[in-house]
């Protein structure tokens, strides 16, 4: 979109840019141009814009064959952006980003984000839609350019923050160009940046507790000048003994910690337990024949190298509007490691029974404990890894405690999602939990 065109429209549709809403519109084309093709946008994504203003990157992903959602706060705009591309794969969403329910996207094959962001509100934006885990596949944003430098900063700098490690944890971000104020109409007081952002592979560092992450970070920054090891006193009393095992500097200030070192600090503080086969122990299961009658029992690796028959419980925990918590299984699973499962999940152990099981793995993963009802039993086969499934629903309200060394992370989700997610992309959960779903479905509609 050229100058002058945004000149007319706005005369046109009689709007004047509003500056509490973060207006400047870009009339750079080819920027505009270029801006959206650093997405990659195929007809097989499917892009959420924020704040698509006069449409000046919505048309861009449009015209690469992309279906678009659109979330615009300005009325005005939604009205004009609705007639502009009628008929188009456009759906504009009147509304503020930040109330927007990203759970919805992950009943779609592949998200992208663009937004050239409202910069009011840009750091609220990042936190929200940056969150872990993701249905997005790529983030593109175009933000404040000091903003911009924060989320790459390196150690040692002044640009390097908790906001950068609480991104960087996950993500890895990329800064493409920095944007001067004159391609923005008005004029904003300060240059942007475009900065595109993707997932870090999970493997590519140990686990860790975001919660003790996340406030062992704060914390260490909230006095740039003073030394971490006073700030975070509270959570290491015993300060120069953890530095000098993990090779701190014992006056370090927070920003000198690398993010590796940030999170060997947080697994030093809340250690998560290593895998039951890294510690050389080794559950032992029941094993069962065909008519799922316990015929003894055998190693953990024993039985899933050879294929034994066994025995496992699946649990579906609601809250009172319905919605059913999905955990997403811990990176260090030696089974379907990072795919999202029942709300617990767990193997019968050797002298165990069903209802013991399912007690157990409740408390062990959520840390509660509540009556359960036992809804179905399904039989043995590659579906369920060979395993007699023992399925059971209860309902819960308050906080789950979740187990860091066998759950990354959890999320409640309505079933109607988890219908159009298992659907689109059934790649993402563990396969005992499509089965399990499955007649969850079948009993429930
Ligand atoms: N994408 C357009 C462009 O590049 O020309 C407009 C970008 S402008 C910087 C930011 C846009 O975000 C405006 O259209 C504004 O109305 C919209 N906006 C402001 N606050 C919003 C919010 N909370 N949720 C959604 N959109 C918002």
């Amino acid at each position: 979109m050229k100058l002058s065109e945004i000149a007319a429209i706005l005369r046109e549709i009689g709007v004047s840019p509003v500056k509490s809403l973060g207006q400047n519109f870009l009339h750079d084309r080819n920027l505009a141009k270029w801006l959206v093709d650093q997405a990659a946008i195929s007809p097989e994504d499917f892009i959420v814009e924020i704040g698509p203003g006069l449409g000046a990157l919505t048309e861009l992903a449009l015209a690469k064959g992309a279906r678009v959602s659109a979330i615009e706060k300005d009325k005005r705009l939604v009205q004009f952006l609705r007639e502009k591309f009628q008929g188009d794969a456009l759906e504009v969403l009147h509304g503020d980003a930040l109330e927007f329910d990203t759970r919805m996207l992950y009943a779609q094959p592949k998200v992208k984000l663009l937004g050239n962001l409202p910069y009011y509100i840009s750091s609220q934006l990042l936190i929200k839609f940056l969150e872990y885990p993701s249905p997005i596949y790529l983030w593109l944003f175009m933000l404040q350019k000091e903003l911009a430098r924060r989320l790459v900063a390196t150690p040692a700098t002044s640009d390097y923050g908790a906001l950068t490690l609480l991104v960087q944890l996950h993500h890895r971000v990329e800064y493409l160009r920095t944007v001067p104020a004159s391609v923005f109409l008005p004029k904003p007081e300060v240059d942007s940046a475009l900065v595109r952002v993707t997932p870090r592979d999970p493997q590519e560092f140990p686990a860790c507790n975001y919660k003790v992450f996340e406030e062992l970070v704060r914390r260490g920054f909230s006095q740039r000048r003073k030394q971490v090891g006073k700030l975070i006193r509270h959570a290491v009393p015993k300060w120069e003994i953890a530095a000098a095992e993990l090779g701190l500097n014992v006056k370090a200030r927070a920003e000198e910690l690398s993010l590796q070192q940030w999170i060997a600090l947080t697994n030093y503080v809340a250690p998560i337990a290593p895998a039951s086969s890294e510690a050389g122990q080794e559950e032992s299961f029941s094993i069962v024949d065909e008519f799922d009658r316990v015929i003894g029992s055998s190693p953990r690796s024993q039985v899933h190298a050879n294929n034994l028959l066994h025995r496992a419980v699946h649990l579906l925990i609601f809250n009172s509007a319905g919605e059913v918590f999905l955990q997403l299984r811990s990176r260090r699973k030696d089974r379907h490691p990072l795919l999202w499962d029942s709300s617990a999940a767990g193997h019968v152990n050797a002298g165990e029974e069903y209802d013991q099981a399912a007690a157990r793995e409740l408390r062990e993963e959520l840390g509660i404990q509540i009556p359960l009802e036992n809804i179905a039993k399904l039989t043995a086969s590659e579906r369920t890894d060979c395993e007699f499934v023992s399925l059971y629903c209860g309902s819960h309200d308050a906080n789950l405690r979740l187990n860091p060394d066998e759950i990354e992370a959890g999320q409640l989700f309505p079933p109607s999602i988890v219908d159009a997610w298992t659907k689109a992309r059934p790649q993402d959960f563990a396969p005992a939990f499509l089965e399990c779903w499955k007649i969850w479905r079948e009993r429930n509609s």
